[in-house]
């Protein structure tokens, strides 16, 4: 196995729904084929109709692999985060991008910690949108002071998760899922 395969195999932080709200199906795609294999692809009607099925993704297997990898859409095939590249490049080793993997997964988990200590139990949403969906149910109702501590512990986690997401993961202006 590859230094990036094993990188991969022991991070699948662009699958989980950590980096990423989901995935958006481009030109080549067979959107009822992934369909067909358990994706649960939503199409979008508009001038320009758009097909994209959510994260954390129904492919994953618990021990990080793609249960579709050979069927697997253009951009799960494509896309290679920064951390991947440079280890490609020999810019870093793998000892290091491995303990890279594992902080920012443990800045992950602990914002779920918190997510389930305020109560939110919904696990199949990504990381980025449970975040935003508590940040408007608390800004509907402030007359819970635990509850805002817990969500400032959320919102420190989630900033250092973007810091680290922006400066080792993403490689452009990504649709992600850690958007403002
Ligand atoms: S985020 Fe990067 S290192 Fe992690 S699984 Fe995706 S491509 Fe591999
Ligand atoms: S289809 Fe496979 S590679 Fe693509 S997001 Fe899902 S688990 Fe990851």
């Amino acid at each position: 196995m590859t230094p990036t395969e094993q990188l991969c195999l022991a991070c699948g932080l662009c699958c989980d729904g950590t980096l990423f709200d989901g995935v958006q199906l481009e030109p080549g795609d067979d959107a009822a084929h992934l369909k067909a294999l358990g994706l649960p692809v939503t199409t979008y009607r508009g001038r320009k109709p758009v097909s994209r099925f959510p994260q954390p993704c129904a492919a994953l297997c618990a021990d990080r692999t793609c249960r579709l990898y050979a069927d697997r859409p253009k951009q799960c095939r494509t896309f290679e985060c920064k951390l991947f590249k440079q280890l490609h490049a020999g810019e870093t080793d793998l000892p290091a991008a491995l303990r890279l993997v594992a902080k920012t997964r443990r800045v992950a988990d602990q914002a779920r910690r918190l997510l389930r200590r305020l109560k939110d139990i919904e696990e199949q949403r990504s990381l980025g949108e449970r975040f935003h969906r508590m940040d408007d149910r608390l800004r509907a109702d402030t007359s819970d002071p635990a509850a805002l501590a817990l969500f400032a512990d959320l919102s420190l986690a989630i900033h250092r998760l973007k810091l680290l997401a922006h400066e080792r993961f993403y490689t452009r202006a990504e649709k992600t899922s850690l958007a403002e």
